[in-house]
């Protein structure tokens, strides 16, 4: 049986060290990733779609042709007049890489300012998932009318996926990040948090302190990831610690992103938890071991 899944968040054009010098330009966003993998891990009877904002400028057009060859579907993306895409770059300096950003003014930023188009799109799928760096870039008002769009597809019996990939530099306090990212989570039956950054700014001594607020905020689903240590699960039984898959780590982009894509893509066909946070483990191990964000389906199933 199909379905049809949603994605709600930004990509941006990533600039990558090339070699003397020079750039190479690629498209990735934590919830475009996701929606990537998901894609690659899916049958051919489920559609995936990105939602965001993108502008009318060449490279808004590039990124579209990049999703679409990538099967994921666009016609939810709104198209903004005269605003372009976010941007950022990535510096490696002695093996270790830093970030610089150009988003404040992305089109993405405006992915919810139409609540018509963002009610039609959320209520054509069946699945919806988005990230705390989905909320952490909307403005107040837009952030309200994307959470009450959420809780509604919550409330028609919807599957709504959230992974709250705190990012305390795009929040503008720390009070207001930690209370909306609870929101995001409370419209949700399916929280993803990743234990590092759970315990980092929420104080959660353990995974089950993390789990246990989430539970605490109503959320039936929980899947804790925790790097190396594997994943707990807790889908209504006991928590299950679910091992990672032993990689060579080359670059830990898109960890958590690739792990929600395959783990979603393979709960959604098979219901079973615990058998798809292997899947997720499988398929994060080996997106660890790639350099870049997106590892190609091919290179997934080698
Ligand atoms: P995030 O990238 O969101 O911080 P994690 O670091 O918890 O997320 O990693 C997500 C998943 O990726 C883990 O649950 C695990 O399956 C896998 N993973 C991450 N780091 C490693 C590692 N060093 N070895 C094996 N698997 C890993």
């Amino acid at each position: 049986m199909g379905g049809r899944f949603l994605s709600i968040g930004e990509c941006m054009v990533e600039l990558s060290q090339a070699g003397g010098g020079l750039l190479r330009k690629g498209f990735a966003g934590d919830t475009f990733n996701t929606a990537w993998y998901a894609r690659a891990c899916l049958p051919a009877t489920w559609s995936v779609d990105y939602l965001t904002g993108l502008g009318d400028d060449v490279v808004s057009e590039e990124m579209i042709a990049f999703m679409a060859g990538a099967g994921v579907g666009t016609s939810a993306i709104r198209r903004i007049a005269g605003r372009t895409p976010g941007l950022y770059m990535i510096h490696l300096k002695n093996g270790e890489r830093s970030f610089s950003y150009w988003r404040d003014t992305s089109a993405a930023r405006a992915l919810a300012a139409d609540a018509d188009h963002l009610r039609r799109a959320i209520e054509a799928v069946d699945v919806v998932y988005f990230s705390g760096i989905t909320l952490a870039i909307l403005p107040v008002a837009d952030l309200e009318t994307l959470l009450s769009e959420l809780r509604r597809a919550k409330a028609s019996g919807k599957l709504v996926a959230f992974d709250p990939n705190i990012r305390p530099r795009l929040w503008s306090g720390r009070e207001t990040m930690l209370a909306t990212i609870s929101d995001g989570a409370r419209a949700a039956n399916l929280v993803m948090p990743s234990f590092d950054d759970e315990a980092t700014h929420f104080g959660d001594v353990s995974v089950a302190a993390t789990m246990n607020r989430y539970h605490g905020l109503g959320v039936e689903k929980i899947v804790v990831k925790n790097g190396e240590h594997g994943a707990t699960v807790s889908f209504g039984d006991e928590p299950r610690l679910v091992p990672a898959v032993e990689a060579k780590v080359v670059d830990t982009t898109s960890a958590g992103d690739s792990f929600n894509g395959a783990f979603l893509a393979r709960y959604l066909v098979t219901g079973d938890a615990v058998e798809a946070a292997g899947f997720g483990a499988a398929v994060a191990a080996r997106v660890i071991g790639e350099h870049g964000a997106l590892i190609a389906y091919e290179k997934l199933v080698e």
